[in-house]
Parts: structure tokens; sequence; C-alpha cells
């Protein structure tokens, strides 16, 4: 006899720990690999009969995949960021959407600062100059970088990972400048963050951090004509997503020294190859998308992943809704 209970579909291998709380509720099938995303015709296949689908950011949920789900009536993705959802789509069938905020701000802030660390004292340069044994003496300007205390940050961005960035540079004595589309009264008093308009704020900025979502206002804000407002000694950190940068005008920026350095956890199309040009530039550190790549961090967003998924398909609200 076919089970009554409700589908759900995985799109990753997760943690037994996290999939038995779903499996007490629903019938589950997951792709099981945790590296490799699951092909699209496969998942086209298996959203015919779910009824959620707890997905991942490599998953685009788009109108075909939709039409494609008769049942479905709740998307759960394991991501703050969902610009690889087409919301307006789902709203349109009655699909709940759902994130996870606030469990990976401040592992993303970390990552953020360490990159914004690495980046200005030219770390990964010292240590590759260090394991290729090309250390022979100490001398004065070997491999000498950017002072980040008493400096001045930017944050284009200020949300939940932006004011988690502020408290830390705070920490280093910084000044720290934010542009948003709306003013944060409330956070320039509780924190001392001071607001730009953006062109000030990348001309007054030793450092950028990029932490908007990726959306069709904020694809390529960052582009020829704002890397050229930026300090040539200045440092651009993008931990948001790749296509809010233009990867054309920064490597052209970075080439030609028209910035000192940049870090880079996301872009434009992931994954990159090795054969990036970005990657190879001695000015850039780029990292494999791992903002909020911790333990802790990754088993928190599945859990809360599961948490959304359950109270949305048994009619409760789910902790994190988009639509
Ligand atoms: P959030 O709290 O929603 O903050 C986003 C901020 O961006 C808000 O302050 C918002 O302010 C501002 N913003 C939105 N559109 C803008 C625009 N057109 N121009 C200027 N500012 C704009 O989000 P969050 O939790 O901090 O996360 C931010 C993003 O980080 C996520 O969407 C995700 O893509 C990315 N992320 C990446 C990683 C990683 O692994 N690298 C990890 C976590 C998150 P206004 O609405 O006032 O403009």
């Amino acid at each position: 006899m076919e089970s009554t209970r409700g589908k759900i579909y995985i799109t990753r291998r997760l943690p037994k720990e996290v999939t038995s709380r779903l499996q007490e509720v629903f019938d589950c099938k997951w792709w099981d690999h945790e590296d490799v995303p699951v092909p699209r015709e496969l998942l086209l296949q298996e959203i015919k009969t779910a009824d959620g689908l707890l997905s991942m950011v490599t998953d685009r949920i788009d109108s075909e995949l939709l039409d494609a789900a008769p049942r479905l009536r709740a998307v759960s993705n394991m991501a703050v960021g969902y610009d690889n959802i087409q919301v307006e789509e789902a709203k349109k069938r009655n699909v709940i959407v759902c994130n996870t905020p606030d469990v990976l701000t401040e592992t993303t802030a970390d990552l953020t600062v360490a990159l914004l660390l690495a980046t200005s004292r030219r770390l990964e340069e010292s240590a590759i100059f260090l394991k290729n044994d090309e250390w022979k003496s100490w001398s004065p300007f070997l491999l000498a970088g950017l002072d980040v205390h008493h400096k001045t940050l930017g944050i284009i961005g200020l949300g939940r990972i932006g004011q988690a960035v502020a408290r830390r540079a705070f920490g280093f004595g910084m000044k720290v400048l934010y542009y948003n589309r709306h003013r944060r009264m409330a956070e320039e008093q509780s924190l001392g963050v001071e607001y730009r308009d953006l062109e000030s704020l990348l001309r007054e900025s030793d450092f950028v951090c990029v932490l908007t979502p990726l959306t069709a206002d904020t694809y390529h804000l960052i582009s020829e004509r704002e890397l050229s407002q930026m300090k040539p000694t200045a440092v651009l950190i993008n931990t948001a997503r790749g296509p809010v940068v233009d990867e054309v005008a920064l490597y052209t920026a970075l080439k030609n020294n028209q910035i000192w350095a940049a870090g880079l956890d996301v872009f434009d199309r992931e994954p990159v190859r090795a054969s990036h040009p970005l990657v190879h530039l001695p000015n850039v550190l780029a990292l494999p998308h791992i903002g909020s790549a911790t333990v802790d961090t990754r088993m928190a967003m599945a859990n809360l992943a599961v948490d959304n998924l359950i109270l949305a398909l048994t009619g409760k609200e789910p902790k994190y809704r988009v639509c």
C-alpha cells in the first residue's frame, strides 16, 4: 500500500542525525552525494512526487522545476541567500520558500575578516614564499603589506553579516562606513557606523566589504566605475555573491594595480577552475565559497532547514520564511 505520508526530496547527502528528523514525519529521498549537485534531469524527475524540497544554493528552483512539481508546497533552502530561487514564481504557485539566516552570521563575518587580514598582510604569498624555500634573509620590506588597524572600512550591505563585520572592525580600532538603500539610524547610534552614499564610501574606504544579497539591483553593483573610485591602496572583499562584482572589471583593476588586492569567497559562476584568471593574480586570495563552512554552522543551517520544512508542511509558520 502506498504511504500517505508527505514526500520530501533532499538535494544532497546530509548527516543522518539531520535527515532522521525528517524521516520521523515524512518519506524522504535524497541525492546520496556530498560533493556533487543532483543532476537537473534527476531533480526534475524526483520533484514530480515531492511535497517538500530541501535545496542547496547549487539547485536552480525556477518555473520549469516548479511546473514539474504539482504537489510541491515548500522549498527550504539551506542558505541565507536565495538567488537560486525564482521567488515570484514560487509565490504564484503558493509554494512556501524558507531560508537559514542568523545561524551563519557570525561565522561568515569571521571569514570576511579573515580575508581582510589575509589580503592586507599578504598571508598566502608569504606562506607560499616559505614553502618554496625562498626565504633567504630578513629584509626591511620583505612581503610588507597594509595596516588594518585604525583604517577605514566601508561595508556595502549593512545587514546581519555586515553588522557582525562592523563589530569586529571596531575591535581593530577601525572607522566603519556603510552603504544600504535605507539608512539604519538605530545602528548608527548603537554601533557607531556612519552612512555614506556609494561613491563617497568607495572614495574614503581603505577596505570595502560587499555584503548585499544578489538581486537584479545588486548585479554588477561594483563595476569599472566603482572600482575606479576606490583608492589605489584599497582592498575589496566579496563574501556575498560573485555577480555583485563585475569580474572582468575587477581583473583589469587588479592587474593594473588600480586597487591593491581582493579577497574573494564567491564567483560569477561556481565552481571556478584553478585556471580562472582572478585565481592566478598575486594580489587575489580566492576561496571556494566557504563563508559559512564550519561544522557547527553547517549543522545549524541543516537543522534549521529541516525545522522550516517540517513547520511549513505541517501548517505552521516556518522560523524563516522568504515567501
Ligand atoms: P541581510 O541581513 O538581508 O543584509 C543585506 C543588506 O544588504 C541589507 O542591509 C540591505 O539593506 C542591503 N542591500 C540590499 N539590496 C541592496 C542594494 N541594492 N544596494 C545596497 N544595499 C543593499 O543579509 P545577510 O544575512 O547579512 O546576508 C547577506 C548576503 O551574504 C546573503 O544574501 C548571501 O548572498 C551572502 N552570504 C554569503 C555567504 C558565503 O558563504 N560567502 C554566507 C552567508 C551569506 P537595504 O535593504 O536597506 O538596502
